[in-house]
C-alpha cells in the first residue's frame, strides 16, 4: 500500500525494537526481556521517550512541523546480552506490525534501532523487522532509521532503506542529535524535498571496543574527515558503523554508509566514491585500532602508579553495556585483599544478591564465589533510572557486601556501569574509594571522567574480551582482520 496525504498533512509512524546482542554471554536472555516495564505504546513513544535518547531528539522535529501528524506504534530497549529467544521477538514483532498495519495510510515511517540485534534462531535480526515493514508500507514510501556506532549492518537491511543515519560518538553521547537527524530526514522525503538511497560499502575488520573512542582514538579523525564530506544536498549523511565485536554472525564487521539524494545530479556516483574512500583509509589505518592493556596480574602496579584516587579500573572483558554476564572474577578477585586500599566494585551473581539480600544487616554469610565469608551491608531493590542510556532499569535482587577492602554491589542481572546510576542508587559514593571497578570497555568516559581521569584499562576475560581471535566464532567472516591473518600478539596489545 502507498501512503497518501491526509489533506494536506503527512502522517509518520515511528517506532522501534532495540537490543544488542552478545553470542559470548553464558546467562540466558529471558523469555520475559520484552517487560512491558520497558514498552512505550503510541502517543507515549514521542511523549514519555527519555531524555537522551533518539526520539527525544526526534519529537522536537516533529512537534515543530504543523504538517505532520505522528502515530506512535511501540517503542522499547530492554539492554543487551545472549540472544534474545526467537519466541519473544516474534510476539513483539507482530505486534509491531500489526500496528503499523493498523496505521495505514502512512507517508513515511521512522525507526529506530540498534543494529546488531539477534534471536536464537535469527542472526540479523534488524533485516527481518525491516522487511516486515516494507510488506506492509512497500517501497514508495519513505522509510528512514537510525542506529548505534556500533551496528553491524548487512546489505539487506541498507538495501530497503531510504536513509540510515548512525552515533557519529562513542562513547554515544548523540542519541538526541541523531533523531533529530533522522526525524528532519524523514520529513524532507515525505515533503518530496529529496529522494534519499543509502549506498553501504563493507570494510573487512572487527575491533575491540576500546578502539571506538571518537574522542581519543583513531576512529576520531576518520569520522571527522567522514562528517566534512555531508554537503546537506546530494550527501545527507556519513556513517561508520564499528560493529560490535560479540556478535557471531556473517554480518558482523565494519561498514560505511552514505545517505544520498538521488533526485541530485551525480548523487549516487559521489555516494558510492565517498564510501568507498572512507572505508578504504579505514582499512588501511587497521594498525592504529589495535589497543593497550594492563594485564590483570599488574593491576595494582598501575593504580599504584597514581597518587591519588579514585582510580578506575576498567574490567573491559566482562562488560554488560556489551553484553557481557558481568559475573568474572577475573579482574575483581586481584582487588580484594586484606589491608589493601578501598575498591568499589560491582557483580553478577543470582544466589548470592538474592541470598544477601534476604539476609539482616551486619550478617556474615558464605560468600562464594566471592570469598568464603562477606558481610551484608544493605540491600537495596532492583529497580531504578539510569541516566546513561537513559531508562528504566530492573537488575532484580540487589544487595551490599563487604569483605576486607572491598564494597561489592551484587546483582541478579547484569548491570551495565556506564553511569554511576547503581551506585547512587545504593547510597554508595565512588569518591569515596581509592579504587572503583567499572565493568565497562570504553563507553563508561562519557561519565565516568567527572568523577575521575586516571584509568587503568584491564585485559581481563569474560563475553566482551579483546582477545577476538581467541573467542569461539563460527559465523564470523574469516576474510576481516583479524581473522584474515592471525596476528603475532605481543603482550598486552590486542587487535
Ligand atoms: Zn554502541
Amino acid at each position: 500500500m502507498t501512503g497518501r496525504n491526509i489533506g494536506n498533512r503527512k502522517r509518520v509512524a515511528v517506532g522501534g525494537i532495540r537490543y544488542e546482542a552478545n553470542s559470548f554471554s553464558a546467562i540466558e536472555c529471558p523469555e520475559t526481556v520484552f517487560e512491558e516495564q520497558f514498552i512505550r505504546r503510541g502517543r507515549a513513544v514521542l511523549a514519555a521517550a527519555p531524555a537522551n535518547s533518539e526520539f527525544f531528539g526526534a519529537r522536537s522535529v516533529f512537534e515543530a512541523a504543523s504538517d505532520v501528524e505522528v502515530v506512535g506504534l511501540l517503542d522499547t530497549y530492554p539492554g543487551c546480552g545472549s540472544p534474545v529467544p526467537h519466541g519473544a521477538y516474534e510476539r513483539l514483532r507482530n505486534e509491531f506490525v500489526s500496528l503499523l498495519r493498523d496505521a495505514q495510510p502512512v507517508n513515511g515511517v521512522l525507526l529506530s534501532l540498534h543494529g546488531a540485534m539477534a534471536t536464537d534462531e535469527e542472526d540479523d535480526v534488524e533485516a527481518d523487522l525491516i522487511r516486515a515493514v516494507r510488506a506492509i508500507v512497500g517501497h514508495e514510501v519513505p522509510l528512514i532509521v537510525s542506529m548505534d556506532l556500533h551496528a553491524a549492518v548487512s546489505e539487506s537491511t541498507a538495501s530497503m532503506l531510504d536513509g540510515l543515519i548512525g552515533f557519529k560518538t562513542c562513547p554515544h553521547t548523540d542519541y538526541e542529535e541523531t533523531g533529530r537527524r533522522s526525524a528532519e530526514l524523514l520529513l524532507d522525503a515525505v515533503r518530496g524535498a529529496s529522494s534519499p538511497a543509502v549506498f553501504l560499502e563493507p570494510v573487512a575488520m572487527i575491533t575491540a571496543a576500546e578502539a571506538h573512542d571518537t574522542n581519543t582514538g583513531p576512529l576520531s579523525s576518520h569520522m571527522n574527515h567522514a562528517q566534512s564530506l555531508v554537503d546537506g544536498s546530494s550527501v545527507l549523511d556519513v556513517s561508520i558503523f564499528a560493529a560490535q565485536p560479540w556478535l557471531d554472525a556473517e554480518r558482523t564487521r565494519w561498514t560505511v554508509t552514505v545517505t544520498y539524494d538521488r533526485a541530485e545530479c551525480g548523487g549516487q556516483a559521489r555516494a558510492r566514491s565517498i564510501a568507498r574512500t572512507v572505508a578504504t583509509d579505514l582499512n588501511a589505518d587497521i594498525g592504529s585500532f589495535r589497543v593497550r592493556k594492563t594485564a590483570v596480574g599488574d593491576i595494582w602496579q598501575s593504580v599504584l602508579a597514581f597518587t591519588a584516587g579514585p582510580v578506575l579500573v576498567a574490567d573491559s572483558g566482562d562488560s554488560p553495556s556489551a553484553g557481557a554476564d558481568g559475573h568474572s572474577l577475573d579482574c575483581l578477585s586481584r582487588l580484594i585483599g586484606e589491608g589493601l586500599p578501598t575498591v568499589l566494585a560491582t557483580m553478577t551473581h543470582p544466589e548470592l544478591s538474592i541470598a544477601a539480600s534476604h539476609s539482616p544487616t551486619g550478617a556474615w554469610m558464605n560468600g562464594e564465589p566471592l570469598a568464603p565469608s562477606v558481610e551484608v551491608i544493605a540491600a537495596a531493590s532492583g529497580r531504578f533510572e539510569r541516566r546513561y542510556p537513559a531508562g528504566p532499569v530492573d537488575v532484580g535482587s540487589c544487595a551490599v557486601v563487604r569483605v576486607h577492602n572491598a564494597t561489592v554491589v551484587i546483582t541478579e542481572r547484569p548491570a551495565m556501569m556506564l553511569d554511576t546510576s547503581l551506585f547512587d542508587h545504593v547510597g554508595l559514593d565512588p569518591a569515596n574509594f581509592a579504587v572503583v571497578q567499572v565493568k565497562s570497555a570504553g563507553g563508561f568516559r562519557a561519565h565516568w571522567t567527572s568523577i575521575s581521569d586516571r584509568i587503568v584499562i584491564v585485559d581481563s576475560l569474560g563475553g566482551s574480551s579483546s582477545r577476538l581471535t581467541e573467542l569461539p566464532f563460527h559465523k564470523i567472516s574469516r576474510s576481516s582482520w583479524p581473522f584474515s591473518e592471525r596476528q603475532t600478539v605481543q603482550s598486552g596489545e590486542l587487535p
